[in-house]
């Protein structure tokens, strides 16, 4: 079985080498147990870094991390976008890369979050078939308290939006090459893999891990970049909050028909009253906010709709080492 190992990295020069270091003796390892082929090779992408990420690839195999590979023998690609295409497009450009040159592939962080040590029980479960094999987190203890919750909240938001995805599970995953192939068959240019995998198919298997905590260099994704990333998931995989504008719409019609039922009913059988200004400025601001916001709500929609279908490349690669 030759295994490919995907590695985004993004402004990593503080864990490159120790990471190829640690994948490659992984790998040198399952080799010589016999367990994947000796033509199994890393593949790392520089999405667009600004930093030495793309110089320390160029000279993997060069300098003291070189010995370790050369002893090892093990393969090292390494795959540069023109720009910085996001986490998700930079995975998936690894992808597309091995998909004709493996015959399964990992996915996983550059700063090895993700317990390498399960390795192991990807490989053992890919033999006993399963193509989709996804990484799930144990706990989330070494997590800080705010990224915690934050994640809770998210996952329970998908489920309520009635997006399927896996509990604890991010982009550490082994794809089979048949799954990697499917998955290149979605188009879209809003990647949420997350949300594509469970879509695929196929025999699926779940390897659960414990996540350590980042050993050098910093998160690539601020807070910012979290929150966008949830709600690219929710509007790319849910119609659910076009449906609440529905229901939001039919609850105030019908309070609105209660309302002037009350103002005949007030006009035909009491003295007749003169309403204030705060009747009329109120509803108008509350209905104003309702329909502001039903308006922005499809406008994500239409932008998404927009962007699909110019087709844009997702990610263009400049180089190849
Ligand atoms: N990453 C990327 N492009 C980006 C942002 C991040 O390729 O625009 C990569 C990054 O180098 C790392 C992975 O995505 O390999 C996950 O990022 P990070 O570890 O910073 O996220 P966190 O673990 O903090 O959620
Ligand atoms: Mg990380």
């Amino acid at each position: 079985m030759k295994l490919c190992i995907v590695i985004p990295a993004y402004n990593e020069e503080a864990v490159l080498k120790h990471t190829h270091q640690e994948l490659s003796k992984v790998l040198t390892r399952l080799v010589a147990q016999g367990k994947v082929s000796p033509n199994s090779f890393l593949c790392f992408v520089d999405d667009g870094s600004k930093d030495r990420t793309w110089e320390i690839l160029c000279s993997l195999g060069k300098d003291s991390v070189g010995i370790e590979s050369k002893q090892c023998s093990i393969a090292t690609k390494a795959l540069k976008l023109s720009s910085n295409c996001g986490h998700q497009n930079a995975l998936l450009a690894g992808l597309e890369y091995v998909a004709d040159k493996c015959d399964c592939a990992i996915s996983i962080d550059c700063d090895l979050q993700d317990d390498i040590s399960v390795f192991d029980e990807f490989v053992a479960k890919a033999k006993a078939g399963a193509e989709v094999i996804l990484g799930v987190r144990k706990s989330r203890q070494k997590d800080s308290l705010f990224k915690k919750h934050t994640a809770i909240g998210f996952y329970r938001l998908m489920e309520i939006m009635g997006v399927k995805i896996t509990y604890n599970h991010a982009d550490y995953r082994l794809l089979s090459n048949r799954a990697i192939q499917a998955l290149l068959r979605f188009s879209e240019v809003n990647l949420f893999l997350r949300g594509i995998v469970p879509l695929l198919g196929f025999k699926t298997a779940i390897v659960e891990y414990d996540r350590l905590e980042r050993f050098a260099g910093e998160s690539k994704y601020p807070l910012t970049k979290m929150l966008s990333f949830a709600w690219n998931g929710i509007t790319s995989f849910s119609v659910v909050p076009l449906r609440l504008v529905s229901v939001l719409g039919i609850v105030f019609f019908v309070l609105s028909i209660a309302l002037g039922c009350y103002a005949l009913f007030v006009k035909l059988f009491t003295d007749g009253v003169v309403y204030g200004w705060a009747s009329t400025i109120i509803p108008l601001c509350f209905f104003s906010g309702i329909q502001l916001l039903s308006l922005g709500i499809i406008g994500e929609y239409v932008g998404k709709i927009y962007a699909e279908s110019k087709r844009r490349p997702r990610y263009f690669i400049e180089e190849v080492v």
